[in-house]
């Protein structure tokens, strides 16, 4: 039990004081953890504006919604969806993608051990980098939902762990940018450690703010001389992968149906798979259109939360495909630095992007 003040009570660093049920897990893997705003030594409370759900949850609850249902109905469904999980888990961990997002908060309240983390300040706004599937959450109300966005903007509270990065929010951007920049940031510094000069990159869902991102990255790893190609789905996504012009063959097609994904990109790239594929996508079931796609040997780096691990596993060794699958790590580091600086020297890239998250 803990002991002392609110704000000196002594917690742990992974946060598992908070943790109720199942006994003895970590928070990302708890069912329910304890949202209250008494915080510990090693927190931080923030007051919560923005929740950005990740894709494909958000996805998935916006598909969950009844048929036929109008704007105002998908709106009113999100809300209502994003209370009730809230509610029930003490975080916003949706129980079908598995999946989180993060927020944009500013800080209320710092723990005794944690005071003037990373330079911040009570009152400084700041970005979670922390998933929001382990983040304790109490929300009063949802007072708009972004259906274009993934964005909810809420009134609430959130507790961030010592071991919880975050980022104060840069000044010279947009905060819609910014906060959807810092959500995956970790795909393009991973996509920078795999590509290498040369290789031939397929980009799957290239046309979305990972995919957009990746894409930009790939092209200055790889080089010049290098193919990319990029995979987008629907007309917008398509012409944003366009006029980034970051691939040199852009095919607009369904990932799921990994045949004709492995056909195109062999159409494309002189009969050969290619050497990295990044995946993405916001949907279930594209496993196997990237391992197909990749050559013997070839790394495969699943950043889409829709991934199974048992489809990807199986899946490749079913079809006899021996390339390396990798998880995207939300994590890397200086991600957040890094993701920033991309987006403040790449001035198409922004502009798309700001196109994307105005204001
Ligand atoms: P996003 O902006 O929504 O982009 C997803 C893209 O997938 C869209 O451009 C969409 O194209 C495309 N897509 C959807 N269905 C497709 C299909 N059947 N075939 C081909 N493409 C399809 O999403 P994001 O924010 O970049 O996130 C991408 C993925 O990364 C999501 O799964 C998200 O959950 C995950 N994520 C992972 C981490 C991590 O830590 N690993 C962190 C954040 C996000 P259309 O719009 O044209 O349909």
């Amino acid at each position: 039990m803990a002991q002392g003040l609110p704000g000196n009570r002594i917690g742990c660093p992974y946060g598992t004081h908070r943790v109720i049920t199942p006994a003895g897990v970590l928070p990302q893997a708890a069912w329910r953890i304890d949202n209250s705003t008494e915080i510990f030594d090693n927190e931080i409370l923030l007051d919560v504006r923005t929740l950005n759900i990740d894709a494909a949850s958000f996805k998935q609850i916006v598909s969950s919604a009844p048929p036929g249902a109008g704007k105002k109905e998908l709106e009113e469904h999100v809300a209502a969806t994003v209370m009730k999980i809230v509610s029930e888990r003490g975080k916003m961990h949706n129980p079908v993608t598995g999946s989180g997002g993060m927020l944009l908060g500013t800080i209320r309240e710092f723990g005794s051990k944690v005071r003037g983390a990373r330079g911040a300040r009570t009152g400084d706004l700041v970005a979670t980098l922390v998933s929001l599937s382990l983040t304790p959450l109490r929300l009063n109300a949802v007072k708009r939902v972004d259906l274009d966005k993934d964005q909810v903007d809420v009134e609430g509270s959130a507790v961030l762990f010592e071991t919880g990065a975050f980022a104060v929010m840069p000044k010279d951007m947009g905060e819609r940018l910014a906060l959807a920049l810092l959500d995956v940031a970790g795909a393009p510094t991973q996509t920078e450690r795999l590509v290498h000069p040369g290789d031939s990159v397929l980009v799957l869902g290239a046309g979305g703010k990972s995919g957009l991102l990746c894409s930009a990255v790939a092209r200055q790893k790889a080089g010049p001389n290098a193919r990319i190609i990029g995979l987008a789905h629907g007309p917008a996504s398509t012409a944003r992968a366009r006029a980034l012009g970051a691939a040199d063959v852009l095919i607009s097609a369904d990932a799921t149906n990994a045949l004709q994904v492995m056909e195109e990109v062999l159409k494309h790239n002189d009969g050969k798979k290619v050497d990295v594929t990044i995946n993405c996508v916001n949907v279930p079931g594209t496993e196997m259109a990237s391992i197909l796609s990749t050559r013997p040997r070839g790394k495969v780096y699943f950043f889409s939360m829709a991934t199974s691990f048992t489809a990807a596993a199986l899946g490749a060794e079913g079809v006899g495909a021996d390339v390396d699958l990798i998880i995207g790590n939300g994590y890397a580091e200086g991600h957040a630095e890094r993701v920033l600086g991309l987006a403040r020297s790449d001035a198409k890239l922004r502009g798309i992007l700001e196109e994307m998250f105005p204001g």
